[in-house]
């Protein structure tokens, strides 16, 4: 028998309809099952192709120190390759993140740096702290919110994925952005194969991305709970020309979504999920688009125990 290792093993994740939250839509709405990989996200899936990128580059050395900026999901895809490949890992993760995946990263031995949560253009933010340790240090920055690897991974097995998974019909397809890695990429593989798709950011309120594409301007800084997708700069591995509208939800909405996606559902899955599929159903709602509305489950519920919007659920 041939035997795969557990890298094998992220991507290739199900496709499955939303039978009760989706029911007597005018098109089905799909998701994509990210956090049923091995790391609990979709995070998985860039943190080997940065990896596999940098070792065929040659430009990591046999037990190198990885560094990254990260809302916590990468951390744990980049801890699989570390474990996997004998490196060592600094997560920086801005104080918002949950404690629930600074413990996890702890625990699988990586050095955690909280930063406040601070503006892009302040030195404190997450991302400028982790690249000047990594300057200072000479460790490896994986550098997600840039490195074209991440939007390549998403073109060639994300949305490859979705066109197989739905016989290449595909009315829209729905994502926040954190890195931009998911919309982009994907974005970039339906288009490329049909016609008509639309694709559509799905940006908390608070998030200044959806004023950003709809006018080339980013909007206003305000503050949101949900993790790991929305900001008040456009990463590089955004393409807004690959966008065609956004969706802006409330943080209630979403939580009360992924409320309903654990309970109707069967779905384990974190707070962008709800974010992600209240936006999908909307555009479903309006029936104007040609095939099923397709989006992903980013990731897991674990890692949001001890956030007060979960807490609620058992009070
Ligand atoms: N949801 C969660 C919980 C995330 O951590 C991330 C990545 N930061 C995303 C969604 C967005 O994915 P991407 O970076 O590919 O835009």
């Amino acid at each position: 028998m041939e035997r795969h290792d557990l890298l094998d093993h992220i991507g290739r994740t199900p496709l499955v309809p939303l039978r009760r939250v989706a029911r007597d839509f005018p098109v089905p709405v799909l998701v994509k099952c990210e956090h049923m990989n091995p790391g609990g996200s979709v995070k998985d899936r860039l943190a080997k192709a940065i990896v596999d990128d940098a070792e065929a580059r040659g430009v990591l050395r046999p037990g190198a120190t990885l560094i990254e900026a990260t809302a916590g999901n990468t951390g744990m895809g980049l801890a699989l390759l570390a474990a996997a490949r004998g490196y060592s890992l600094v997560c920086v993760m801005p104080e918002k993140m949950s404690v629930d995946k600074r413990v996890a990263l702890s625990a699988v031995g990586a050095r955690v740096v909280v930063t406040p949560n601070a503006p892009p253009a302040s030195p404190d933010n997450f991302r400028n702290v982790a690249r000047r340790m990594a300057e200072e240090s000479g460790w490896f920055l994986t550098d997600q919110f840039r490195n074209p690897a991440n939007v390549r991974v998403h073109e060639e097995t994300t949305g490859a994925e979705i066109l197989e998974q739905t016989g290449g019909r595909v009315g829209a397809f729905v994502a926040g952005a954190g890195t931009g890695g998911t919309i982009s990429g994907v974005g970039r593989k339906l288009k490329s194969a049909i016609a008509r798709v639309r694709i559509v950011l799905a940006d908390p309120v608070g998030s200044g991305l959806a004023d950003w594409v709809e006018t080339g301007r980013i909007g206003p800084d305000g503050t949101y709970a949900v993790e790991g997708i929305g900001g008040s700069d456009a990463p590089e591995n955004l393409h807004r020309g690959v966008i065609d509208a956004a969706e802006r939800v409330s943080d209630e909405e979403s939580f009360a979504m992924v409320k309903r996606l654990v309970r109707e559902e069967g779905l384990l899955v974190g707070g962008s999920s709800g974010t992600n599929v209240v936006a999908a159903l909307r555009v479903a709602a309006r029936g104007d688009v040609d095939g099923p509305v397709v989006t992903v489950l980013p990731d897991a519920w674990d890692r949001y125990r001890a956030k007060p919007w979960m807490q609620e659920w058992t009070a």
